[in-house]
């Protein structure tokens, strides 16, 4: 489903991703750990077109496509979706608004009939209580005065209204406690885990992986990948620790 290859990037002239390669078949969840710095982030942006993010190297192929080639809408379109590590507040705009506008949009560029405002509220209290939301959260405005757990659920929200083929999560886990980890981690496994769908899981930490279990699990270090391996890496990076894990051959 998504093949990085030999992909390069910078920042401002900074080199950040060095030579990253990675593939996640469909029906996987991937997970990617790493120290702070890494580029973690950076990738998850890049597979975005986030602007300022420079591509100087390598290649992205999304479904048999050139994801580069594509403007963000597009990738949307073609079925990404980004969950981000530090979710923006949009005053003035309900949450309602923002997703039905982002829904309708997705399905006009794929040339799909946009659902009317009734069929579009149905959908959304189906996914809000997928992820334990209370409506009235989604009727105000987007992040405004959320929780660090509120806004974790209301992109999970976003994601299951979008119904993406591929979804890159940066940290879906920072900032929430014990529960919302839970509910959040087991609507990722409602929305995401089906054969013909997929998941970069980018994540510090076991207990998210402990609930979404990952098919394979990679440490990005400097840049690029440095090492893959199944669920029992994570394990081992918890209890050994980076270090001690990437002075290994690979
Ligand atoms: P991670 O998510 O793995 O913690 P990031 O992708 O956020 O890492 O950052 C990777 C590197 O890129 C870091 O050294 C960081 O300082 C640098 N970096 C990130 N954003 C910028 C920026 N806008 N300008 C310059 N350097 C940046
Ligand atoms: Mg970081
Ligand atoms: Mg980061």
């Amino acid at each position: 489903m998504l093949k990085i290859e030999n992909l390069t990037a910078e920042i401002d002239g900074k080199t950040i991703l060095n030579g990253l390669s990675l593939e996640v078949a469909a029906g996987e969840v991937h997970a990617i750990m790493g120290p702070n710095g890494a580029g973690k982030s950076t990738l998850s942006y890049v597979l975005g077109g986030r602007p300022g993010y420079e591509v100087t190297g390598g290649s992205v192929t999304f479904r048999g496509q050139d994801l580069l080639d594509l403007e963000p809408h597009e990738r949307a379109a073609a079925g990404l979706f980004l969950g981000f590590q530090y979710p923006v507040e949009i005053p003035g705009v309900s949450n309602v608004q923002f997703l039905r506008e982002a829904l309708n949009a997705q399905r006009k560029a794929r040339g799909e009939e946009v659902l009317s405002g009734g069929e579009f509220l149905k959908l959304a209290k189906d996914k809000a209580g997928l992820l334990g939301l209370d409506m009235d959260m989604l009727k105000r405005n987007v992040n405004v005065g959320f929780s660090g757990g509120e806004k974790k659920r209301a992109e999970m929200v976003q994601m299951g209204i979008l119904d993406p083929a591929f979804a890159v999560l940066d940290e879906t886990d920072s900032g929430l406690d014990i529960d919302a980890l839970r509910v959040v981690g087991e609507g990722i496994n409602a929305i995401m885990r089906a054969p013909d769908k997929a998941v970069l899981l980018i994540t510090h930490y076991q207990r998210l992986l402990d609930v979404v279990k990952p098919d394979r699990v990679s440490i990005l270090s400097k840049g690029r990948i440095v090492k893959t391996g199944g669920p029992e890496l994570a394990l081992r990076l918890e209890n050994e620790g980076y270090d001690a894990v990437m002075a290994e051959p690979a």
